[in-house]
């Protein structure tokens, strides 16, 4: 018997591990512990700082519903803001001093004699928990590009997730790889800055104009003083966000005339913004609204009108020590390359770590040999007292908070009963993880994702077996009702 079993363990300490912790705390578990790979908390928040990193949600969507914050400075707030709010939070609701930083997790595998969860720590160290619980992110692998040549490159490279700070960018010669969001937040950014930028883009993104500005002190007091008001912005911020993912994406069989005009908006924008057809042509996706996420940006096009700003569209075909070829053989000489190259969520993720439960079953074999899967997107049969907060079909609407919130709901429903009943675990049954995989993948026939010209996409919505697992097909009304409301039954208590 080890010497001490912590009531849980927490992997990351970003949005979704704070709210864990919050609710776990709530709950009565305050023997918790808290393991973030990097220095700090505040997940993608304390990860990516790039130059012209903010929200691309509205602000008072993308917080805690129980902790709104008065304070943001911008519709859609400036990253800093949002690591300063996590940080705020964990202060508050005094879940910071269960955090440990710098702790790496290699793995966790569950103890049936013991019934608890033994979690293995690069360097050696372990621990033990009677709960697990990951919150390790949908997009926390950086991606960095196969291509050929790459390490031969002499002069500075830089992935967006490793930002340095001290990096002076006046007068060089870059090159970004990637137009994804984190492309078109950066780019317009740095191009003033550079004496040549190339853009390399693969594949173009749907952008749309962003209603963004300054929120004025005088609403900011009002905000903190009738926080009611503030909720009222959220819900209307909330309708609209549902309306897009619940019309456009997931009922896009029935509601593709409302698609269709929402491209109509980015094309106008497109239009409105770049001079030259060819470029324009070049930046016009080629593949259905909703396939792939989506921008918001009135920066971003107006850069390629720049005389330093050159976009290329044809594919690289490798890295030289001063440049980059592409396939028509054409060399671009220069000195500083950044990757805006994304995540890797189906090969590297899901999960971040190896998880082993019952006899010997492992979560990323199970769900890459038997599709992925878990309940209400928290829970996967043969995995007893785990709660997997980044799962397959457990990214609810546009705003990551929806997602925390519901899973929260579910996690008191839950462990509620197990306190109960006094039981020492529980586990999803088979049958209801069958039933719920099977009404997500009946509700995915209405969407964008299979009636949608996704072939052209590349999302990171779809696995390597081409289907759309990552988003929850149902609306957000939906997620929480069954978080407050699932069978109790559709898990065995023991
Ligand atoms: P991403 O959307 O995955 O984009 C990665 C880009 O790199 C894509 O354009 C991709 O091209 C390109 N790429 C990858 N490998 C390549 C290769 N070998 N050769 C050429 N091009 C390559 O990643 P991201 O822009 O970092 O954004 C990820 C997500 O983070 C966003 O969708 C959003 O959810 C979130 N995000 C949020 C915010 C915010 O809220 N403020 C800001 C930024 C990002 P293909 O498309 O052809 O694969």
């Amino acid at each position: 018997m080890p010497d001490h079993i912590h009531d849980a363990a927490i992997i990351g300490a970003g949005f979704g591990g704070i709210g864990a912790a919050i609710q776990l705390r709530q709950l009565g578990r305050d023997d918790l512990v808290i393991l973030e790979r990097e220095s700090d908390l505040g997940g993608t928040w304390h990860v990516n700082r790039y130059p012209g990193l903010a929200v691309d949600i509205p602000s008072s969507t993308y917080s805690y519903s129980f902790e709104p914050n008065p304070h943001w400075s911008r519709l859609y707030a400036p990253g800093a803001e949002l690591k300063a709010y996590a940080e705020h939070v964990a202060t508050k609701y005094d879940v910071r001093r269960h955090m440990r930083f710098d702790t790496l997790v290699e793995g966790a595998v569950w103890d049936e004699d013991q019934q608890h969860w033994t979690v293995n720590i690069a360097g050696g160290g372990r621990l033990h928990a009677r709960l697990l619980l990951t919150a390790t992110g949908f997009l926390s692998q950086p991606a960095v590009p196969d291509i050929a040549g790459i390490d031969s490159f002499t002069g500075t490279i830089v992935h967006t997730t490793r930002w340095d700070d001290s990096l002076d960018l006046d007068g060089r010669r870059a090159a970004v790889i990637g137009t994804g969001a984190t492309a078109v937040q950066l780019i317009p950014e740095i191009a003033p800055r550079l004496a040549e930028l190339t853009v390399y883009q693969r594949t173009a993104i749907w952008v749309t104009p962003k209603q963004d500005g300054a929120i004025p002190r005088p609403v900011q007091k009002m905000y903190a003083r009738v926080p009611l008001a503030q909720r009222a912005v959220r819900g209307l911020g909330s309708g609209i966000l549902e309306l897009m993912m619940v019309a456009g994406v997931l009922n896009y069989r029935r509601t593709r005339p409302l698609n269709r005009a929402i491209e109509k908006i980015a094309l106008g924008h497109l239009a409105r913004q770049v001079k030259d057809p060819e470029t324009r042509r070049k930046l016009t996706p080629d593949y259905s609204f909703g396939c792939k996420r989506p921008t918001f940006s009135n920066t971003y096009f107006p850069t390629f009108n720049r005389d330093n700003v050159h976009l290329e569209t044809n594919p690289i075909a490798r890295i030289e020590p001063d440049g980059i070829v592409t396939a028509d053989g054409r060399k671009t000489t220069i000195d500083t390359l950044v990757l805006a190259t994304g995540f890797n969520l189906w090969d590297t993720n899901f999960p971040a770590f190896e998880v082993i439960g019952r006899d010997g079953k492992d979560l990323g074999k199970f769900w890459r040999e038997q599709k992925f899967q878990a309940y209400e997107g928290v829970a996967v049969p043969g995995f007893p007292n785990f709660v997997s907060l980044n799962s397959p079909y457990s990214y609810s609407g546009l705003s990551y908070f929806t997602t925390i919130e519901s899973q929260m709901r579910h996690m008191k429903r839950l462990l509620g009963e197990v306190d109960r009943g006094g039981a020492a675990t529980f586990e999803v049954t088979d049958r209801a993880n069958a039933t719920f995989l099977a009404r997500m993948q009946d509700n995915l026939e209405n969407s964008v994702f299979v009636n949608g010209d996704c072939g052209t996409s590349r999302s990171y919505y779809f696995n390597q077996h081409g289907e759309a697992t990552l988003l929850r097909p149902t609306s957000t009304i939906n997620a929480f009702r069954e978080a407050s409301r699932f069978p109790l039954e559709d898990y065995a208590y023991a």
